[in-house]
């Protein structure tokens, strides 16, 4: 996938897109509607589902704003819907089902900031206006007033989504020094809507990119994720890394950019990194779950993170990076572990980069069967994504090459199914053992032991697996046929 610059679309583009997913979801906003106004409130979608609208986008998952406190909010819910459930009334949040759609109801907000935790402290607000200007980005804070359909844009959403650009309501400074997360979401935006990010706040995350210490490691580590899974992961990523940012959440990827002399020449591992993980997004519908995957792209992100530390100058010119794979997975578990990742996120992204230079190990020759069965089992419940690591991770531009990794790579994916599968038929009993046929017949060691034997494996074959007493049933009633 490489960087694509998308069109702008026009006004009317926008507005031909609102119109019509705001028909498509007519039921459901119309009626909410009108309940909140019968009871004397203010309701109005906003957020994602309007900018996704505009997109032409469809959203089951419609997020509303409401001047109802939660517990009117609640009732009038209780009501329509299925069922609801509490989002965290403290800051306001009713959640509801009804059939296919998933509604969540938020009363205006006016937040204020306590200084030193940089923890939201909320308050709730008295218009919808006042609920916009504190959120984070235009594109994120336009509303369509309810019932009557009324879009509000106060701070020119609709023309930087036409756009495609990435502006904070306010300046950014101030909005970034309100919450400085917001810097991680310019960028996880810029990589899930392919959108650039304006000019003055890439230069005001550049200029407070030391606040993000201040942002707890989980709300740094959920918006990382959302920014590798989402479509446009160079974009978001090409941004952390120059405004500084990774250098305080990610170090190891700015780490990548070695500087390369002109006497020993060897691959820019940063370029190559982007590349390996592009490469992997494509192959991702290989895998049983299909993608986006985030243990297989973030591996890829890390693969060569050892290389900076083990680069040796070797006097006839070359570069080495002995044991970058231990060293880079060592990194890795430690990086995942600042950012409070799950204990099993942090085995599975370690143990690929450890084994990501195994399948190279082998030379070219012919692999034994042992060597196969080593393989797999190293790679252990990590083997899908190791094959798609392991091919992503050609980049060269020589095509012959590149053609001759993927031939004998194929070779040992049909290796190890031949094997798998061989293994599985060799493993094959039947249900009852020769002493267990002896002791049910009642017959001494000989040929019509191994008959009652074959008999039984054959059944174990058509049939598939069978219980022993099933197994004795079929063998008695064989017998007495006999
Ligand atoms: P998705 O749910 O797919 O991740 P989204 O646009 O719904 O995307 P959320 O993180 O769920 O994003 O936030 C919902 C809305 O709340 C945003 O559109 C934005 O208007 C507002 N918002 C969320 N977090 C912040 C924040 N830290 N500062 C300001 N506004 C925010
Ligand atoms: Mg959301």
């Amino acid at each position: 996938m490489s960087e694509t610059e998308l069109p702008s679309l026009t006004i009317a583009d926008v507005q031909r897109s609102v119109t019509a997913e705001l028909d498509r979801i007519g039921p459901v906003i119309d009626e909410l509607g009108a309940l909140f106004a019968e009871a004397g409130h203010e309701l109005a979608l906003v957020g994602g589902p309007v900018r996704d609208a505009m997109l032409g986008r469809q959203h089951n998952d419609l997020d509303f704003t409401t001047s109802a406190r939660p517990d009117d909010t609640e009732r009038i819910l209780k009501k329509w819907g299925d069922g609801t459930w509490d989002m965290g009334r403290d800051f306001g949040t009713i959640g509801c089902r009804k059939g296919p759609w998933q509604v969540e109801v938020t009363t205006y907000r006016s937040e204020t900031y306590d200084p030193a935790s940089r923890n939201p402290d909320v308050s709730f607000g008295d218009s919808l206006a006042g609920d916009l200007v504190r959120r984070d980005f235009t594109v994120n804070a336009m509303a369509v007033r309810l019932p009557g359909r009324e879009v509000v844009d106060l701070y020119g959403g609709v023309v930087d989504l036409a756009t495609r650009v990435i502006r904070t309501p306010g300046t950014p400074e101030s909005s970034f020094s309100d919450d400085p997360l917001r810097m991680m979401r310019a960028a996880r935006f810029a990589a899930q809507l392919g959108f650039d990010v304006a000019p003055e706040v890439v230069a005001a995350m550049t200029e407070m990119a030391d606040r993000i210490a201040i942002i707890s490691a989980e709300r740094v580590r959920d918006e990382l994720v959302k920014l590798v899974t989402a479509p446009y992961p160079r974009k978001g990523l090409t941004l952390l890394v120059d405004t500084g940012l990774a250098e305080r959440v990610l170090p190891e990827l700015p780490a990548l950019q070695l500087e390369r002399d002109e006497h020993h020449r060897h691959k820019d591992v940063y370029e190559h990194t982007l590349t390996v993980l592009e490469q992997t997004m494509d192959l991702e519908k290989r895998l049983p779950g299909g993608g986006p995957d985030f243990v297989a792209r973030f591996a890829a992100l890390m693969h060569d993170v050892g290389k900076p530390r083990t680069r040796r100058f070797v006097d006839d010119g070359t570069v080495t990076f002995h044991h970058h794979d231990v060293v880079g997975a060592k990194l890795t578990r430690k990086r995942m572990q600042a950012l409070k990742f799950s204990n099993a996120d942090i085995d599975a992204v370690a143990h690929l980069v450890e084994l990501h230079l195994r399948f190279h190990g082998y030379g070219s020759g012919e692999w034994t069967d042992s060597a196969v069965r080593r393989y797999v089992r190293d790679a252990g419940d990590q083997l899908d994504r190791l094959h798609l690591l392991t091919r992503a991770d050609c980049t060269t531009r020589n095509r012959r090459k590149a053609e001759r990794l993927w031939r004998t790579y194929d070779a040992l994916e049909e290796r190890i199914d031949r094997l798998a599968a061989d293994e599985e038929l060799a493993a094959l009993r039947p249900a009852l053992d020769g002493n267990q046929i002896m002791a049910i017949l009642d017959l001494p060691p000989g040929r019509q032991v191994g008959e009652a034997y074959r008999f039984l494996m054959e059944l174990r074959l058509d049939e598939g697996p069978l219980s022993e007493e099933d197994a004795e049933a079929r063998l008695r009633e064989w017998w007495a046929s006999r």
